[in-house]
C-alpha cells in the first residue's frame, strides 16, 4: 500500500476522518456559485502576489511542483530552491497562502508534518540537507526543521488505521495533541463529517456494512428521515 502526503495530513486531523475518506465517504465540494466571480478575482490575485513573492526568496530553483515518490509514499512538493549561504541546502517551500498563520504556535501540525514526509521524500531521492520553509498569508517565510526519521513510523500507524475494517474510536489526534487540546470534539466544528460523526458510536468499531445499513434502523419517522439526509449527504 502507498500512501499520499495527503493521507498523512488527514491522519494528523483525525484518523477516523482519513478511515472515513478511505472507506469511500464523500467530502462535500464547497459552493462557490454565491460570490463566485469575487472568490476568483480574490484567488487570483492571491496567487499572483505568491507566485511574484516566492520568486523573491533567496537561492535558485531546483525544482518547482515536483513529484516525488518512495515504495511507500508519493508526494508533489510546491518548490524545491538551492540556497548556498553557509554551505548549500535545498529548501522545500510549502504554499499556504488561503491559511491564516496559527494561533498557538508557529505553524500547524499538519503543515509541519507535511514538510517531515517532503523532506523524507527529498532525502530518499538524493536531495540533501533539507530545510522547510512554510508561507502563509501573512507573507512571512516560516522556516522549520524537518523531522523526516519520524515519517516511517507515522506510515505504519496510518496503514493500521487503513487496513482496519472496523471504524476508528473519536480520540486526541496527533494535531490535538501538538495543541495541547484535551477535547478530541473541538476540532469536530469544522470537519466536513460533523453531521455523519454525530449518529456514529464515539467509540467506532462498526464496519462500512453496518454504517450504510443504518439507513434501514427503525425508529421514528423523524430518525429515519434525519439518517437518511445525514448518509445521503456522504454518502456516494
Ligand atoms: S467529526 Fe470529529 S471525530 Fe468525526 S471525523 Fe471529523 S474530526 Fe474526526
Amino acid at each position: 500500500m502507498r500512501l499520499s502526503v495527503s493521507n498523512i495530513r488527514d491522519y494528523f486531523w483525525c484518523p477516523r476522518s482519513l478511515w472515513l475518506k478511505a472507506n469511500g465517504i464523500k467530502t462535500p465540494n464547497v459552493n462557490y456559485s454565491v460570490g463566485r466571480q469575487f472568490h476568483a478575482l480574490i484567488h487570483g490575485v492571491t496567487n499572483t502576489i505568491f507566485s511574484v513573492y516566492k520568486q523573491q526568496l533567496p537561492g535558485k530553483i531546483v525544482d518547482m511542483e515536483v513529484t516525488l515518490s518512495t515504495g511507500d509514499l508519493i508526494g508533489r512538493i510546491d518548490i524545491l530552491r538551492l540556497v548556498e549561504q553557509d554551505g548549500e541546502r535545498i529548501y522545500i517551500i510549502q504554499d499556504e497562502k488561503f491559511k491564516d498563520p496559527p494561533k498557538i504556535g508557529r505553524v500547524y501540525a499538519e503543515d509541519k508534518v507535511q514538510i517531515d514526509a517532503y523532506a523524507y521524500l527529498a532525502e530518499q531521492n538524493g536531495y540533501k540537507p533539507v530545510s522547510g520553509l512554510i508561507l502563509y498569508n501573512d507573507l512571512i517565510p516560516r522556516e522549520v526543521k524537518p523531522a523526516p526519521e519520524r515519517i516511517p513510523e507515522i506510515i505504519k500507524r496510518i496503514k493500521s488505521v487503513l487496513s482496519s475494517q472496523n471504524l476508528p474510536p473519536i480520540e486526541l489526534s496527533e494535531r490535538d495533541k501538538y495543541r495541547n487540546s484535551h477535547d478530541p470534539r473541538e476540532k469536530c466544528q469544522y470537519c466536513y463529517y460533523y453531521s455523519l460523526c454525530q449518529i456514529l458510536p464515539p467509540r467506532g468499531g462498526i464496519t462500512m456494512r453496518e454504517i450504510l445499513s443504518l439507513r434501514f434502523l427503525k425508529g421514528t419517522q423523524a430518525l429515519k428521515e434525519q439518517l437518511t439526509k445525514t448518509l445521503e449527504e456522504v454518502l456516494e
